[in-house]
């Protein structure tokens, strides 16, 4: 049986990923990361855990081949509540600059891992 990630949560299996609000300044982040909030600063009870949807928008891509000669897709993702994050998509689909993207769950090992495909 895999094991949970603590980057994101399933509900109904759909992955809601486990990022952070500043309730001073509003900026939001991912992953849930509580050192101190690099806009404004603050930490302790002013960084308010919170779940994000994975889905967003295809902001940029680019192909990384690896030592064994194998590509991947690295992808930035602007999610439609708020912060960019860096994920590696699912090639089968091919996706564009601006096409929505949302998150699936896969079994990477021991582990769950997500990754992006076109909607
Ligand atoms: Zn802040």
């Amino acid at each position: 049986m895999p094991g949970s990630s603590q980057l994101f949560a399933l509900e109904d299996d759909i992955p809601m990923l486990l990022g952070v609000e500043c309730s001073r300044c509003h900026l939001t982040w991912f992953p849930r990361v509580l050192l101190g909030c690099e806009r404004c600063g603050s930490y302790g009870d002013d960084l308010t855990p919170r779940t994000f949807s994975s889905a967003g928008r295809l902001i940029s891509s680019a192909e990384i081949k690896q030592v064994d000669g194998q590509y991947f897709t690295l992808a930035s993702i602007a999610l439609e509540d708020g912060p960019v994050i860096r994920a590696i998509l699912d090639d089968e689909v091919p996706v564009s600059i601006n096409d929505t993207v949302r998150a699936s769950v896969i079994e990477d090992g021991d582990e769950l891992a997500i990754r992006l495909h076109k909607r």
